[in-house]
């Protein structure tokens, strides 16, 4: 048994260098525009962390900050406009909306042009992952999480593969991605019955659910490779700390490779979008 840590920070870093290296040879640079609509503080975060990483590798980050009672009219206003311009390769919402656009975000992800769609939610880019089309834009932390897998197995072909999770953001894709690969997928979700016993089966085991410590050491298979996608906020004697939805401690003796949280799939998703941005920029 290998027991390995993924260790997805410095696989994120030597992916974002190739892309640097890459973007350098440019004339024109890749241009990436977020639209971040109200005052979510983690949203903030994230936005700020993806227009650092993108200025890093040398592309043109446009940030538009939207009022948090910006009305559906008005955002469609902006993606319209972020459509048209040949400066801006990839565009990027920023979810969740605030509550009054809950139920028209959908509606505006979908405006997004799919050629610059690169967070891959569109029924465009959806579509062509599930037909098994290489031109799409692929998610990016499912696309992560695959490359997490091929840094340490890159022949997939006839091993049984258990995601958790059935997200149109992670999980959805992420069967889809496995299935491409050759793997026997199986989709696990809240109404799913004897889940350990389904987990028991998996060379390749993929938890995206948002529940603390949920994948126990009995649930895994001798030897799997685990990838843990879940971020959960927890106190520890009366610190916050990130952990993730496999027990780490429990589970990594018994598999052959594991992603830690946090430094595992995270680090991933910001180089994917990038890679996206890129391959948008490339058409
Ligand atoms: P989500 O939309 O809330 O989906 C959670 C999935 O888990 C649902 O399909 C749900 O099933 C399933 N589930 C809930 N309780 C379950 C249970 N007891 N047993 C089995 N399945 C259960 O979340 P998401 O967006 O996919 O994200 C999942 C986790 O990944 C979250 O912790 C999120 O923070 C993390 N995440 C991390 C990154 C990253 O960059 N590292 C990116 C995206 C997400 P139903 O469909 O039946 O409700």
């Amino acid at each position: 048994m290998n027991n390995i840590i993924i260790d997805g920070k410095s696989i994120a870093a030597k992916l974002r260098e190739e892309i640097k290296n890459e973007v350098n040879q440019l004339d024109k640079k890749p241009g990436l525009a977020v639209i971040l609509v109200g005052e979510n503080p983690a949203s903030q975060v994230y936005v700020r962390n993806k227009i650092k990483a993108t200025e890093d590798v040398g592309m043109i980050s446009f940030e538009r900050k939207m009022n948090e009672n910006s009305t559906k009219e008005d955002i469609e206003a902006v993606i319209k406009e972020l459509n048209k311009d040949d400066n801006i390769h990839g565009i990027l919402l920023q979810l969740p909306l605030p509550p009054h656009l809950s139920e028209v975000q959908e509606e505006l992800v979908q405006m997004i042009k799919p050629e610059k769609d690169v967070d891959g939610l569109t029924t465009i880019n959806a579509g062509k992952l599930f037909l098994g089309m290489n031109d799409g834009l692929v998610p990016c932390t499912p696309q992560g999480s695959m490359r997490l897998i091929k840094s340490v197995k890159q022949n997939l072909t006839g091993l049984n593969a258990v995601v958790i999770g059935r997200s149109n953001l992670f999980g959805k894709p992420m069967a889809q991605l496995l299935l491409k690969e050759n793997c026997t997928v199986t989709t696990a979700h809240s109404k799913t019955k004897n889940i350990a016993k389904i987990c028991q089966q998996a060379d390749i085991l993929v938890a995206a659910v948002g529940r603390n410590k949920m994948v126990k050491k009995d649930w895994v298979k001798e030897g799997a490779i685990v990838i843990d996608v879940g971020i959960n906020r927890v106190e520890i004697d009366g610190k916050s700390k990130l952990e993730g939805d496999v027990d780490f401690e429990g589970v990594k003796s018994k598999v052959s490779a594991i992603t830690p949280v946090p430094g595992g799939v995270g680090p991933m998703t910001i180089a994917c979008l990038l890679d996206n941005t890129l391959k948008a920029y490339k058409g």
